[in-house]
This record gives C-alpha cells, structure tokens and sequence, in this order.
C-alpha cells in the first residue's frame, strides 16, 4: 500500500507553495490510490501555535485536500502532531545509542562556531569535526556526572557516496564525508527535523516523500538514517521551487503568499486548483483550465519539471475569470454575497432577492475576482442625487436628446417588458434613426444609469423595473 505525507510546520498561515505541495502529494495519491497523511511538525515549541495548524486545516478543506489520515482522523499511525510523539523519538535515539551509531555530543555554541570560523578562514565547507565521538568513556562520564549539556549526534560514515535518485531530478549523488555529524535530539530533549521526519516516516510507512526542492540537501542526511534504523528507504520527489517574476523564490516582496487573502480576495477553490496544479506540472495534451477530476487523470510525476515554477497572478487572475464565467447565475450569486460591503448591501435594500441575483448576474463577465463584484453593482447602487450630478456633468451631442426622446416614448408606450424587448426597442432606434449602434446605445446607458460603462443595457434596466427608468430618462430630457 503506497502512502504519502504532507508534514507542514504550523509557523505561519497555509502558503501558497505549502499548498501546491499538499496538492502534489494529493494529485500522486488520487493517480496511485496512495492514502494522505497530514503530519503537523510542530516541535519548534516557541514559533509553533494551534492557529496555523487550524489555518492548514481550513485551506486544505477549502481546496478539498483534507488528508485520510491526521490529527482530525486517526488512521492507526498516530498520534500525526510530533510534539506527541516523543516516545517514539527516545526509543529510537536509544536504538541508534546501542547500535553504535549515535554519540553525545557536548560541544558548547561556542565551540561549534569556532569550528565554524575556522572552515570558513580555510575556505572550506564545515563539517563537523566529530571530536565528542572520540571522547574517552572516563571523559563523557565524567561530563555527565558534572551534568554537562549534551546532544545525540548521529554519525555519517565519512567514506563513500550517498545517492538520492529522485523521481523528477534524477540520481543526486552526495559526498559523504561532507554531510557530516547531525544532532538528532537537541539539549531540550527537542528531537532535531532530519531525526523527527526518519523516525515518523518509518513509523507511518510512507513510501514516497513528496516535498519542495528546499528539502534536497536534507536528504542524504535522512537516508542515512533510514539505513541506521534498518529501515526502507522511501522513494523521494523534489518538487520545483515556486518563484517570483523576477526568478527569485516567491516571498511577501511579490505579494500576498497567505492562502487566506486568496480566499479573501474572491479566489475560487477550483481556480486555485487548477492553477497551482500547473505549477511546475503541465498535462500531457497541454489542456490548461482542468477541473480537478481531469487533473487526476491526467497527473504523473515524470511531467514535473525540474525548474522554477513562476507565481504569475495575472495569469491566475485570468483563470478564475474563466472559472466565473462558467458559473450559472444562481450559484454566481451564492458565491458573491458573501463579498459584497455592508454599502452595497444597503444601496440594494429595496430589491428583491431575484433582482439581486441578475444585478449580480448582469456583471458576472467583468468579474476577475469574486470582491470586484462591489465596482461593478455601481450601475445598481447610484443613488438619484449622484445620478442627477453625473448626468448634469456629461455633454450632450445634438442627436442624443433624439434617441433618448424615441426610446423614452417607446418604453413608456409598451410598459414592462422582458429583457429580450429592450433590446429589440433599441435595435429598433438604430434602425429608425440610421445613427448606428455607438451613438444610439451610449445616450441611452448615460441617460438611464448617469455611467458611461456598465453591464449589458437590458439586463440592468431590466433590474431597475419600469418605473425607474421612466423618471430617469424623463429627468434627463427634461433638464435640457
Ligand atoms: N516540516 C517540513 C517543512 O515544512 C517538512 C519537510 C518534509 O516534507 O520533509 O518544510
């Protein structure tokens, strides 16, 4: 049985490349039938907080990523939160002790960054110098009769080569008398992220490690663990980094990298799906806009790419405004409410619930972003004062007050009519009046909504209703 993890450090709110990594793992997991797990990797006491993990959670959920198997659903290997899962750190450190492939470490700061200081005056790569493995056993006695601090530190064999064979880079090969000593479990009984992820991925059964590219170089240190504890090595697939449009990894300086102002913006879930999805992966008939079920079926790793994936908001911008003009009225509506301010709602008091939903409906194509939807109800939220100023501002051309004169009789003669007759009446003008469509439907948008761009003419006076429009375009020829 395959199975896959997604282990994110609850140090902040759900990221966007946090979220393209839970994704991978989920679209590896759907084309494999591998179970999810979700693994909190909370160990850093101090910057860890039960917020981010409920944010993690949320965005997960949002995007219909909630794992199999985690804090919220125990599937048999739990507990998922590390901080839990102590025991299973100790008795393994106890192991690696036995065994012969840890030792204490009671190296001070100080003296590890002398060590430091001094590789870095040679030029060379620092490498801890493995002093503490070669302590007598009188001296570490001694050290921890004095009750000195000390870290387990796992031993890297100096000879050889260590190989990563990656599934999307390939075969990496490490040197490895330059990985050197890691500590495993620190002075605070805290165990070290290299030792925690070895022991949970042993003790989870996961079989293939999906993650960002970052977490290359941790790697062979993990592998060489694995083989300490005797246990399969699991497969690994580096995911590329997701960068900025000036190439460099992608950080608050590029913008908003919290999911939740995605969210907050009017992203769609499925948008957001199908864009990060296409963040360093591309479909083998190159189809861009892919519902999820698509994207499942056509998902591999061998299409990963090896470079940068570059965060392009426009072009997310772009695909959920694809994923809004699909949307049926109804549920266009449904989505929108939430979004609209608390000035909007009010301006809009006197319409019925149907008005509001073709309101919304009318402007659905110039929406990008569910927020926008509160710039383009202006058509509907003018209030008469703020119609009477804007209409008083605009110059009139001599054949407007004709256009605004015939369609202003033929309203007021055939009383409600359906949005289909509005438009025939206007076809009617520009046929009548030989002045072409430009000159007949521009007066009429001014004369009735004071605004020079807006929805689709007789979708919002269709909203407005009969009388409306009649006082308006009444009030705009009488104030020639
Ligand atoms: N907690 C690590 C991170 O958030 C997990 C890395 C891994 O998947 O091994 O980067």
């Amino acid at each position: 049985m395959m199975r896959v993890r997604f282990a994110p450090s609850p140090t902040g709110n759900l990221h966007i490349g946090t979220l393209r990594t839970a994704l991978f793992n989920q679209l590896f997991a759907k084309a494999q039938g591998a179970t999810t797990v979700l693994r909190i990797e909370d160990t850093d006491l101090a910057r860890s907080n039960p917020a981010y993990e409920t944010s993690i959670m949320a965005g997960l959920a949002w995007m219909g990523l909630t794992p199999d198997e985690g804090p919220h659903h125990e599937g048999g290997y739990g507990p998922y939160r590390q901080s839990e899962r102590m025991a299973f750190y100790r008795a393994a450190v106890d192991r690696l002790m036995a065994s012969g492939h840890a030792y204490f470490c009671f190296c001070s700061a100080a003296d590890l960054e002398a060590e430091r200081a001094d590789a870095d005056a040679q030029k060379k790569p620092y490498v801890y110098s493995g002093k503490c493995r070669h302590l007598s056993v009188e001296i570490r006695d001694a050290y921890l009769a004095q009750k000195r601090p000390y870290t387990y530190k796992f031993h890297v064999p100096i000879e050889g080569e260590i190989m990563v064979s990656d599934l999307i880079r390939g075969d990496i090969v490490f040197e490895s008398r330059l990985i050197g000593d890691f500590v495993m479990m620190k002075s605070d009984g805290m165990p070290s992220y290299n030792f925690a992820v070895v022991v949970d991925d042993i003790a989870m059964a996961i079989t293939h490690v999906i993650r960002g590219e970052d977490h290359i170089s941790n790697t062979p240190k993990q592998i060489t663990l694995f083989h300490a504890l005797g246990a399969t090595v699991p497969a690994f697939a580096h995911l590329p980094m997701i960068l900025g449009p000036d190439k460099s990894k992608l950080s608050k300086r590029h913008g908003a990298t919290n999911v939740t102002e995605y969210r907050e913006q009017g992203f769609l879930a499925e948008a957001m799906f199908n864009y990060l999805s296409l963040l360093g992966w591309s479909s083998p008939d190159d189809k861009e806009i892919m519902t999820p079920d698509e994207t499942f079926a056509r998902f591999s790793l061998d299409r990963v790419s090896k470079s940068g994936a570059v965060f392009d908001l426009t072009k997310l911008t772009w695909m959920n405004g694809q994923y809004i003009r699909a949307m049926s009225s109804s549920d266009f509506y449904q989505a929108v409410r939430p979004f609209l301010t608390e000035d909007n709602r009010h301006a809009m008091a006197s319409l019925t619930e149907k008005q509001w939903e073709d309101a919304c409906f009318s402007v659905r194509d110039n929406v990008e972003t569910l927020i926008q939807i509160n710039d383009y109800v202006t058509v509907y939220t003018m209030s008469d004062p703020s119609f009477q100023a804007a209409t008083a501002a605009v110059t009139w051309q001599a054949t407007d007050m004709t256009v605004i004169a015939a369609f202003a009789a033929g309203w007021e003669a055939q009383g409600p009519m359906t949005a289909e007759a509005i438009d025939g009446l206007i076809a009617t003008i520009v046929t009548q009046t030989g002045l072409g469509k430009g000159k007949v439907y521009k007066p009429i948008r001014l004369a009735t909504s004071g605004l020079g761009t807006g929805p689709h003419i007789a979708a919002y006076l269709h909203v407005f209703g009969h009388d409306k429009v009649l006082r308006r375009l009444r009030r705009t020829l009488e104030a020639q």
